[in-house]
């Protein structure tokens, strides 16, 4: 799965890894597939706090 183009040589990287195939760039932190899976863990955490609240105020 690429989604991600590098922003120096515009090469499509992968999602997964934190530097570019190609040049070796360093990827920015939001084209990091390990940065999106924390943000969808942020996510399932903090929607399951929230549907606990609501389930304990009625
Ligand atoms: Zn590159």
């Amino acid at each position: 799965m690429r989604v991600f183009r590098c922003d120096d040589c515009g090469h499509k990287m992968k999602f997964f890894g934190k530097s570019c195939g190609k040049c070796h760039l360093e990827k920015r932190s939001l084209q990091r597939g390990s940065t999106w899976v924390m943000i969808l863990l942020a996510v399932v955490v903090v929607v399951g706090i929230a549907a606990r609240l609501r389930f304990f105020q009625g």
